[in-house]
């Protein structure tokens, strides 16, 4: 796995063009790859998560590039009480990955819950010495998710996310993280602790890789109220695993505005250019296309299309996921397998890691 140089990552401009060029050369050399993504199970994933990511994983696994997806599952800890639901949400979250067309059985793509592999959570300590409060407090991402859990007194999990994040990358030495601009703060501290380390214990060599972000391009999808992002804790989600009839109803209650002209217009009118939007994911026709052809059929035609769209897209993915649905047994096996696989990395990685540190016996 190479080792990045350091690379030039100061604005975000300079991001947006490394991003590009690393684009490039997955295409040409994904051997040299590792790709770290992964979810919280929250719940069940949607449609943003789709088109939002979902489609871009796959798209890098039938690249040849080796993908682990973690399932952050102690990290549901920081922000919310509630812990009934995580380990059927794991297996629902797998499930959709595999709808979605991420093959864990092909030997390239690898799906786990965290939880599962100390070898990866014991990294966390050697990293927690390596950056300051002061670099913690001042983490944007972090200080936005505290402000939207409308947490009133933050636990040490919040405050050390991004430290746990780069554990989560560098366990196995992931060198590639797809990430939507937001996501960059916390990325921003995996390198620098893989640097530290490296500086610090490895000079002569290095144990880690300095991990870089591809730069997402898809992009954000609107909840059905319209006002803020889907997602699966807001209740404004169309959920992959959703039926025909669940969606048509979803769609039908979606909010609207008055004018009966539907136009294409995410600043003026972000809740019909959202449904637009999603018609044109599923179609490949610009949305401005679209709206022209609606006319003055207003929202009733909008969400009608949209429906008939959503549903037909969204047809073989759940017919897939059915079939899934059908042997839970079959999804545990493939956690299973992804977690000896995480496990295995895990402990070579940390052997290099103990005989950087001089803690070998
Ligand atoms: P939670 O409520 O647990 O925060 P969420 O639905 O907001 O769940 P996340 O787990 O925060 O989803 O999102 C994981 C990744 O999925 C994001 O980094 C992003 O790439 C993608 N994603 C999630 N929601 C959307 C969306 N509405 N539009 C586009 N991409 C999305
Ligand atoms: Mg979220």
């Amino acid at each position: 796995m190479e080792t990045s140089d350091r690379l030039n990552y100061n604005t975000f401009e300079a991001t947006a063009e490394r991003s590009k060029k690393l684009e490039e050369d997955l295409v040409r050399n994904p051997s040299k790859y590792r790709v770290l993504t992964g979810d919280r199970p929250t719940g069940r994933l949607h449609i943003g998560h789709l088109f939002g990511s979902l489609q871009n994983r796959v798209r890098l696994q039938e690249l040849g590039v080796q993908t682990y997806i973690v399932i952050a599952d102690y990290q549901v800890l920081t922000d919310r009480d509630a812990f009934e639901s995580i380990a059927e949400n794991i297996l629902q979250i797998t499930m959709d990955c595999m709808a979605a067309g991420l093959r864990p059985e092909g030997g390239n793509t690898f799906i786990f819950p965290h939880s599962h592999v100390p070898e990866l959570n014991q990294l966390l300590l050697p990293f927690l010495t390596l950056v300051t409060m002061a670099e913690l407090d001042r983490n944007p991402t972090v200080k936005e998710e505290i402000q939207a859990a409308g947490q009133k007194r933050i636990n040490a999990g919040m405050y050390t996310y991004p430290v746990h994040q780069a554990a989560d990358i560098l366990f196995c030495k992931g060198n590639v993280v797809p990430v939507g601009k937001d996501q960059l703060p916390h990325l921003e501290i995996t390198r620098v602790i893989a640097r530290r380390f490296n500086d610090r214990f490895a000079a002569k060599k290095p144990v880690f890789p300095e991990p870089q972000p591809l730069l997402s391009n898809a992009p954000i999808i609107l909840g059905l109220d319209g006002s803020q992002k889907m997602s699966k804790s807001r209740n404004n989600a169309i959920m992959l695993s959703a039926t025909e009839e669940e969606t048509a109803s979803l769609i039908k209650k979606a909010k609207t505005d008055a004018d009966r002209v539907i136009t294409y217009d995410p600043a003026k009118r972000p809740e019909v250019s959202n449904l637009l939007l999603l018609i044109s994911l599923c179609t490949g026709e610009p949305p401005e296309t679209i709206a022209e052809k609606i006319g003055d059929g207003g929202s009733g035609r909008l969400k009608s299309i949209l429906t008939e769209a959503l549903n037909y897209f969204l047809k073989p993915l759940r017919q897939r996921r059915r079939e899934l649905e059908s042997d839970l047994g079959y999804i545990r096996k493939v956690l299973r397998s992804g977690i000896e696989q995480a496990q295995k990395a895990g402990a070579e990685t940390l052997n290099e890691v103990r005989e950087a540190m001089n803690m070998k016996i």
